[in-house]
């Protein structure tokens, strides 16, 4: 298990990268910037994975699968959005290796050529489009609402396991439609079901909103996101979803008669989430003991660690464990009984308090005697002695209370840190000082967000949904403002 975490307050991102790696969700690889997922983050991976796709198909989508590559021609067909994923792409230009002649190795066989480059999709948009041309002619082929789970890249410069990676697994739906209102509500539609997943299974608290132009999508109209808070006051896009207007029917020619017969262009939206939401899960609620898991995506949700001498105290305990075992299954509960004997209970302990188990029970010899279980949570770190016949009844309250208190803490922590400001000195100093989100007058436009950006690092994450709508000024221009929009550091 190796020494203690480095704290938070220490140094936050070391704590960050040590955890991810202690607690086997991920690690480096020997590809630049690109992850390991290990068992135990890919269980949860899975888990999210799962409630999703349960919602996507509750909300009438389908999944489909489409190349990993893109022609050259095809990205370059939408001017913006190929400008917006330019630098970052992975292109493929050969398709052979061969002895070299000198025999100083293996290289690229330069007769091998690709007459087309492809490009390795750091999104599907126009490969997906291209297709969408074949499917769609008449208003009935429409709506078409897929959903694809696939791995993308992006040569990204600077890296963090989970957060940012070359390559990531994600989700992107595609959808298509005859109107630009069914577009519109589509891609709103799908940031609240983002919100809904990231709230009420990941316990993350976001705030929903749309972004300001300079931080939308290459090639939308509007870029709706949740946005969530870092223990370290730094803001993190959990989800995005985009409406694309008629832009990549244009540019691919995806007509469809509609009831008149006349021909239209398609209607589009895009979202996606990625793998980056186990780096929020991971920074919101932990601790500096380790992982602090949501019990709605725990892969393992109770542990029972027996604690006892010689073979036959461990005998009695199982006598006792293994019908409480199967009572929680049948509850639905994922229960692990870890009755090995090469480790010793205060080893386990701190392992499964790494890794971030919502509950543990433990049992001994006095707890034979009395009839009882110890059963401890990790949000709180409280232990308590629970009479059998209480046991079930405790643990299945426990999952839900847990649910709800790490939400509301990270609800807390993050309501704390929205602060309200009138002036460009006190933005500065806010965050500077104290991170978060703050909230401020801004006079719209690109000029203005990127000056202070450059001078103070901080973005508008959101332009936020239903705002109250206030008059007021532009704290850096004095001009005319009718909303506030939140800025903050992001990662
Ligand atoms: P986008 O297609 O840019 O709107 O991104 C879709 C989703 O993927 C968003 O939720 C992003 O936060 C996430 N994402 C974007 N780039 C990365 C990356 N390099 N690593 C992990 N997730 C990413």
């Amino acid at each position: 298990m190796g020494k203690k975490l480095t704290s938070r307050s220490e140094d936050y991102s070391k704590w960050y990268n040590e955890l991810v790696v202690k607690a086997d969700l991920a690690e480096n690889s020997g590809v630049r910037g690109c992850m390991v997922i290990k068992p135990y983050g890919f269980a949860i991976w899975e888990k999210m994975q799962a409630q999703l796709d349960k919602m996507f198909k509750e909300t009438g989508h389908e999944n489909a699968y489409f190349p990993l590559f893109i022609p050259k021609s095809y990205l370059s067909k939408e001017a913006s959005h190929v400008e917006g994923f330019a630098k970052e792409c992975a292109v493929v230009t050969h398709y052979r290796l061969k002895n070299a002649e000198d025999g100083s190795g293996i290289i690229v066989d330069e007769d091998a050529k690709l007459e087309e480059e492809l490009i390795v999709r750091p999104t599907s948009e126009t490969i997906i489009w291209d297709t969408y041309r074949k499917w769609i002619q008449s208003y009935r082929d429409l709506p078409i609402l897929v959903n694809q789970w696939a791995n993308v890249v992006r040569w990204e410069m600077r890296t963090r396991l989970f957060l940012r990676t070359a390559e990531f697994l994600w989700q992107e739906g595609h959808t298509a439609h005859a109107t630009r209102q069914e577009a519109l509500d589509e891609a709103e539609q799908m940031m609240h079901v983002y919100a809904d997943f990231v709230e009420n299974y990941m316990g993350v608290p976001v705030i929903k909103g749309t972004k300001s132009e300079s931080e939308r999508f290459a090639g939308a109209e509007e870029t709706y996101c949740i946005e969530a808070l870092m223990q370290d006051g730094k803001a993190l896009q959990a989800g995005t979803s985009h409406f694309l207007g008629q832009n990549f029917a244009k540019a691919f020619d995806v007509k469809f008669a509609n009831k008149e017969g006349k021909q239209e262009y398609v209607w589009a939206t895009s979202w996606g989430v990625s793998t980056r939401l186990m780096g929020a899960l991971v920074m919101t609620h932990s601790d500096d003991n380790g992982l602090v898991l949501p019990p709605n995506l725990a892969p393992i949700q109770v542990v029972i660690v027996p604690i006892y001498k010689g073979l036959e105290q461990l005998d009695a305990i199982s006598e006792k464990v293994e019908p409480l075992v199967k009572e929680l299954r049948a509850k639905g509960i994922s229960v692990k009984y870890d009755k090995r004997d090469t480790h010793k209970p205060g080893f386990k302990f701190n392992e499964y308090e790494l890794k971030g188990v919502p509950v543990r029970i433990a049992v001994g010899q006095r707890d034979l005697e009395n009839g009882t279980f110890e059963v401890a949570r990790r949000d709180t770190l409280q232990k308590e002695t629970v009479q059998a016949d209480a046991v079930i009844q405790t643990i299945v309250s426990l999952m839900t209370e847990i649910q709800e208190n790490i939400f509301k803490k990270a609800l807390d922590f993050r309501e704390e840190r929205i602060t309200v400001v009138d002036s460009y000195e006190d933005f500065k100093k806010v965050i500077e000082e104290k991170g978060g989100f703050v909230s401020a007058h801004w006079d719209g436009t690109t000029a203005t967000e990127d000056k202070i950006k450059e001078e103070t690092k901080a973005t508008i994450r959101c332009i936020p949904l239903n705002p109250e709508q206030e008059d007021g000024k532009c704290m850096v221009t004095g001009k005319p403002s009718t909303q506030r929009v939140l800025f903050a550091k992001a990662y």
